[in-house]
């Protein structure tokens, strides 16, 4: 079937506004229609608790809650679903993951993460760091906004326990090359994550495929719900690992002295979990797996490199992270010299065109580039040619105005 744009932008509400180019997908994506009618399902026919009750309604709710968790699985092609944790988003998973595996770290264990990095795969490592002392060595980036892979040798040493660094970035748009890193953690017996939060929005990933240990990302920015996320992790290392959060639901025995714990996937899912969200992800996992990605793959970078061009048209923006569309996606930052960021997407918005502004939860990264942030623009398959012309017409008009 031919990639039809506008069949698939009509199943998404809240594009349906002419005057809206949504170009802020990178922060949070829209929802089509499919995962819109899976959160109605489950609120008006299948609400109830999961995991423990047998009434009629709670089944339908395990059944569901499950069955998400089996579309997930699959989407990034995971072993077993047993190896899919739901958390609140990729921020919650890599806190999981820092405070459950950290638990087994010791002083002067070292794990790897970059300057490329956002916040949310630093700080919790930052706290594992005071809580354990574990050394944090970090990869620094190369001028077009990639992992400088070339440090990998200096960074990667016998007490390196963990290498955490993103799929793909939120500033740059790069896409990590994973091979050398797999590579660089195997030959010391160190473990890989992969904070994967701007990678799910571009297609299905295959977890056993990247060689890699944990992935973690939020339904969000792939069309699913806010506030839930995943936390992927190998079966083996799950099973040895203790739990982050604890309360109900992720027991096997307690008494007034201590506890046991279920097997994982629910021995890292305390309390009642988003159901709701679980639900909505699944449903966009599987509106994902049914997208035709070669071509929507080709639409994005088509349109990246004419955002890429237009933007390169003006003397006075500085485009940052590759300037070419290999070994990219379409998150794409710049800024225009001796205008404030907020200013330049404040002009922009007035022609409907949504961009975001400022340090994308990226200051390392912004200190090492000397900025103090940039205007972002980002793209989901739900892109248009009309979206991109409005986008350069803008700029146009703010680059006049506040140069
Ligand atoms: N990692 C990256 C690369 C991101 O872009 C984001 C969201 N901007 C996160 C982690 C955190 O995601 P969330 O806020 O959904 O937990």
């Amino acid at each position: 079937m031919p990639f039809d744009i506008s069949r698939l932008k009509a199943q998404f509400p809240l594009l349906q506004d002419e005057q809206l180019h949504y170009l802020d997908n990178a922060a949070t994506a829209q929802m089509p229609d499919a995962v819109l009618e899976a959160l109605r399902r489950f609120e008006t026919t299948q609400r109830a608790n999961v995991h423990s009750g047998v009434h009629r309604l709670a089944r339908k709710a395990i059944e569901a809650y499950e069955g998400a968790r089996n579309s997930v699985a699959r989407f990034i092609n995971a072993r077993s679903s047993s190896e899919v944790i739901f958390t609140y988003g990729a921020t919650s998973a890599i806190n999981l993951l820092a405070q459950s595996f950290g638990e087994s770290l010791d002083e002067g264990d070292e794990i790897v993460i970059s300057r490329l990095e956002h916040h949310s795969n630093i700080l919790p490592w930052q706290k594992l760091r005071k809580q354990r002392g574990v050394t944090l060595k970090v990869l620094p980036v190369t001028a077009e906004g990639r992992l400088d892979l070339d440090h990998l040798g200096d960074c990667v040493t016998p007490r390196c326990r963990l290498i955490a660094v993103t799929h793909c970035s939120n500033v740059t748009g790069a896409l990590t090359d994973v091979g050398p890193i797999v590579a660089a953690a195997r030959a010391v017996g160190a473990k890989v994550m992969l904070d994967g939060a701007q990678h799910v929005p571009h297609g299905p990933v295959d977890v056993q495929g990247l060689g890699v240990d944990f992935y973690a990302f939020s339904g969000h920015k792939m069309f699913g719900p806010t506030g839930i996320g995943v936390l992927w992790g190998r079966h083996d290392l799950l099973q040895a690992m203790p739990p982050f959060m604890v309360g109900g639901q992720m027991i096997e025995q307690v008494t007034m002295e201590d506890a046991s714990f279920a097997p994982p996937p629910r021995r890292f899912e305390a309390g009642t979990p988003p159901i709701a969200g679980a639900i909505g992800l699944g449903a966009a996992a599987q509106w994902l797996e049914e997208l035709d990605w070669a071509a929507a793959a080709a639409q994005e970078l088509r349109l990246t490199e004419r955002i890429l061009n237009g933007l390169s048209d003006h003397r006075t923006i500085r485009l940052l992270g590759p300037n070419g569309v290999q070994q990219r996606r379409g998150v794409i930052s710049f800024n225009l010299k001796g205008a404030d960021t907020k200013d330049l997407c404040r002009v922009m918005d007035e022609y409907g065109v949504a961009l975001r502004c400022g340090h994308h939860c990226a200051q390392p990264l912004m200190t090492a580039f000397g900025l103090p942030g940039t205007a972002r623009a980002s793209l989901a398959p739900y892109n248009d040619d009309a979206d991109v012309d409005a986008f350069l017409n803008a700029l146009e008009d703010a680059v006049r105005r506040l140069r």
